[in-house]
Parts: C-alpha cells; sequence; structure tokens
C-alpha cells in the first residue's frame, strides 16, 4: 500500500515536471536573455504546473506590457513569514531576472519544499520589461525606476508598492547588477571583482535592530554560502575608483528599493551582481548562478529565522505606529570614516591579478547632523492636489474631522544650494510662527504621526530635510524665499 502511495507520487510528480517548462535562457545556454514576453509566457506556464504557484499581473509598464509576477503560498503556517523578491528595475541587469526564474522554476519542481513550511514568498521577476528588452537602465518612459519610490512617477513603481501594501513583507530583496569596468577604474589600475554584493539599508531612522541583524547575521551567512559554491561576496559598496572621492555602502534616501520598504521598518537587502563587460550577456550564467545562489543563502537563512525575524518586524512596525510627538527624527545627515581603512580585494586591470588596495578615503558610517522633534501632526492643505495625491499614492492615514484651531507654520526666509552627499539641494532658514485658526480643519487635513509612515512623514515634510519632498521633481513649488511653507506642524 506504501509502496502503491509512493509509486502515484512519483507519477504525478513526473507527470507535473515533464508539463514543466524550462527557464528559457537556461534553455538557449545563456546565450541570450529570457525576453519580456517570454517571462510572461513561462512565469503563466510554471504556475499552471503547480498548485502552489500563483500567477498574478500586478501592473501595467509604462511600455503597455503586464509586469507577471508568482506568488507561492505556503503550506502550513497561519502567519508565514513574508518576503517579497523583486528584479531588474534596471533593464540592463540582466542577471537578476534570470536568477528570479531559476528561482521560480525550483519552486515548481518542489524543490525547497521545506522553506514553505513557514514562508509565503511573491517574486516579480522582471520590474522594467521594455527596459530589458533594450538591456537599457530606465524604463520605456526614460525614468530611472530605482530614484522613483518617493514620488513615484511610472507605474512599475507604483505597482511595486501597491504590491508591497497588499502583502505586507517582512523581508525585501531588491536584485541589480553593477558594472566594475569604468574608465576610471581601469585607469586606478584595478577593478571590483565580487560575483555578488550584498547590502542593507543606511538611513539612520530605519530600526536600528533590522539593520544590526541584516549586517551581522544575514550577510555573514550569505557570504559563507556564496563562498561554499565559489562564489566571490562583499557588503555592497559604491563610489568612485580608490580615494578619488568617498567609498560607502550607498546614499542615505528612501527613493530606491532598497530603503524604501526599509523606512517602514522592513528587513530589506539590494543585491548586486557583477555584469559583463558588454553589460549584457557575457558570463550570463555564471553571473546568474551568482545571484541564484545568493537567492538561496537569504532563504535558507530566512527559513531558519523565520520567527525571530517576523518578532523583530512587527515589533519594530509596532513602534511606528506607536510613535510620539516630541521624539527626535534624523532629517540630515551624512558619512563618515571609521577609524580602520577599507582592504578591498580588486583584479590588477593589467596583469588580471588579485591584489588588495587601501582605501583611505571609506565612509561606513553615517551620523546625523540635523533633526527635528516630531509633531502630533502635520496638516497638509486640501487645496494641494499634488499633496493630496502623494498621501493616497502611499497609503498614508489622514482624516478630514479634528479638533485644532493652533498650528505651527514655517516661513522661508533664503534658500542656499548644497550638495551634501551629493544630493543637490536647496535648504532653506526657516523662522515659525503660530497660526491660530477657527477653521484649520476646512483648509487642512490631518496627519497623524503615529503611523507606520512616521518616519517617512518627518523626512519628506520638513522643509529643512535633505530627503524632503521639496527636493524631489514636482514638488520644488514647495519651497519659495518669502513664503511660508505650505505644511503645517500641529504640536
Ligand atoms: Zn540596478
Amino acid at each position: 500500500m506504501k509502496n502503491t502511495a509512493f509509486l502515484v507520487a512519483l507519477l504525478l510528480l513526473v507527470s507535473c515536471s515533464s508539463n514543466l517548462p524550462e527557464p528559457p535562457a537556461l534553455k538557449r545556454n545563456f546565450q541570450t536573455p529570457t525576453s519580456s514576453a517570454e517571462v510572461r509566457e513561462f512565469t503563466r506556464q510554471v504556475a499552471g504546473t503547480s498548485g502552489r504557484l500563483h500567477y498574478e499581473i500586478i501592473g501595467i509598464s509604462e511600455g503597455g506590457s503586464e509586469l507577471a509576477s508568482i506568488k507561492v503560498a505556503p503550506a502550513r503556517s497561519e502567519s508565514p513569514l513574508r518576503v517579497l523578491i523583486f528584479a531588474q528595475q534596471h533593464g540592463n541587469e540582466q542577471s537578476s531576472k534570470e536568477a528570479s526564474l531559476l528561482l521560480i522554476h525550483d519552486l515548481a519542481m518542489g524543490k525547497h519544499a521545506h522553506w514553505l513550511d513557514n514562508m509565503e514568498i511573491w517574486i516579480v521577476p522582471q520590474v522594467n520589461p521594455e527596459g530589458s528588452d533594450e538591456n537599457q537602465r530606465r524604463n520605456a518612459g526614460g525614468i530611472d525606476l530605482n530614484r522613483d519610490h518617493v514620488v513615484q512617477l511610472a507605474p512599475e513603481t507604483r505597482a511595486l508598492h501597491k504590491v508591497f501594501r497588499s502583502f505586507m513583507p517582512h523581508i525585501t530583496i531588491d536584485i541589480h547588477e553593477y558594472y566594475p569596468f569604468r574608465e576610471s577604474w581601469a585607469e586606478f589600475g584595478g577593478y571590483k571583482n565580487f560575483e555578488v554584493q550584498v547590502g542593507i539599508p543606511t538611513n539612520p531612522n530605519v530600526a536600528e535592530e533590522l539593520r544590526e541583524f541584516g549586517l551581522s547575521r544575514a550577510l555573514p551567512h550569505i557570504e559563507k554560502h556564496l563562498n561554499e559554491k565559489g562564489f566571490s561576496f562583499h557588503n555592497y559598496i559604491v563610489g568612485p575608483a580608490p580615494n578619488l572621492g568617498r567609498t560607502r555602502h550607498s546614499t542615505v534616501d528612501f527613493d530606491d528599493g532598497r530603503q524604501s520598504f526599509a523606512i517602514l521598518n522592513t528587513l530589506s537587502f539590494i543585491y548586486e551582481g557583477i555584469n559583463g563587460r558588454d553589460g549584457f550577456t557575457e558570463n550570463l550564467e555564471r553571473r546568474t548562478h551568482g545571484q541564484y545562489e545568493a537567492l538561496i543563502a537569504l532563504l535558507d537563512f530566512s527559513h531558519a529565522n523565520a520567527q525571530s525575524i517576523i518578532e523583530k518586524v512587527e515589533n519594530t512596525r509596532q513602534e511606528l505606529h506607536h510613535a510620539k510627538a516630541g521624539e527626535t527624527v534624523a532629517i540630515r545627515m551624512e558619512h563618515f570614516p571609521d577609524s580602520n581603512p577599507l582592504m578591498l580585494p580588486l583584479v590588477s586591470s593589467k596583469t588580471g591579478l588579485d591584489t588588495l588596495v587601501v582605501v583611505e578615503n571609506y565612509h561606513p558610517k553615517v551620523k546625523t547632523t540635523l533633526q527635528v522633534q516630531r509633531p502630533r501632526a502635520y496638516l497638509v492643505p486640501q487645496n494641494d492636489t499634488l499633496l493630496m495625491q502623494f498621501l493616497d499614492l502611499h497609503d498614508i492615514t489622514y482624516r478630514h474631522e479634528y479638533n485644532t484651531h493652533t498650528a505651527s507654520q514655517y516661513f522661508v526666509e533664503s534658500i542656499e544650494t548644497s550638495t551634501d552627499e551629493e544630493l543637490r539641494n536647496r535648504y532653506p532658514d526657516v523662522t515659525t510662527k503660530e497660526i491660530i485658526a477657527e477653521a484649520l480643519n476646512e483648509t487642512y487635513v490631518w496627519v497623524p504621526i503615529n503611523q507606520l509612515h512616521t518616519n517617512f512623514l518627518v523626512s519628506v515634510f520638513e522643509p529643512q530635510s535633505m530627503l524632503g519632498l521639496a527636493q524631489r521633481p514636482g514638488f520644488e513649488y514647495l519651497l519659495q524665499e518669502g513664503t511660508p511653507f505650505p505644511i503645517l506642524r500641529v504640536e
């Protein structure tokens, strides 16, 4: 009887697998990457072979393509660890998509089935279909999607955030590639040769507990796994060739896929696999496998630590929901060096040999240079349609009914331009005054401070913030010399 059951199961498995399509690029030995039409076709077919995988269109791209995704349901758990993986925001970073398709194929085959005991996984293998088909960074509308997570001009970015809000993942993984072969590095004499770099958030308003857990627990696990599989790893670093400028763990801004979710206290990661010298298909098979192994490593780690990750994320999110007026939030910050230089392994562009370079200009730490106190609420003028759309776009809670007659208003005395942290910012010199008005509630909506977006709100609504909305495309009008700032604070 047992044997019969086993045979039936085996036959079912064989018959399922025989219908299972192979990832398109794999079938061609990675000679050409998977096209956007093939991504849609493959994901739809794969979902048809497995009851566990669900095909879902998450939106329509700027160029009119359906954005395909695969949602993998948990097998048992009532409250699983939710993981969102999204790849190829940048169309010229092909291996990110290919690795996601290998992972989807694995899951359809029933590999890593134990993960589904306590995890639910949503995979968006290609955020930028037109960019991919053209092998270009930007989307069909010329937008860099990974600099669009605050204003969200592109439908692709909006679709991704809609997925985030409906799924509320504990973990997000944003997959990219980096291009180490630039001229300045060649002139320097060496280039970075890490097959995968993985980074965690750098914005100091992201819960320290999450950043620390990512850095000291998840990254070493990924490094170990990659090394065992024969791939090289480094903590994600960016900057010009050594000592020509600062080397850091990327920016503090949350307009990208890593930090826009992190600022809502998500355990978030960015993957940066090495690109080909041709920025396209060179070495695509190995590039894909490196990214794939890095995914396997983090998913294994997540499965093993699911309960503690759920608790950390949910507890730190609760803290955001219970944020109080008077607490401080960083609105300007800068990277600074710690006492040790970075010993950076490079490949010599002359000899092709490994070499170790001392980076003196290493700025790994972030310190706060200006902070403000949270107000009880912000008041947003109802007749400002852009601001009202912004609230709705981010699903920020606000209400029309409230009872306050006093608020404080910033007045923009003068504006200075600055290039702090390579952001071209306009910083106002402000004074504040009290407003006492009978009918504030007829002119403004009340945006309470105790919500998931609390740190995001302070960062975008404060006029002196380096990450403020006023610094971003379409919202420059918020800051004008000799005028009041339109958003009020209730203390
Ligand atoms: Zn990228």
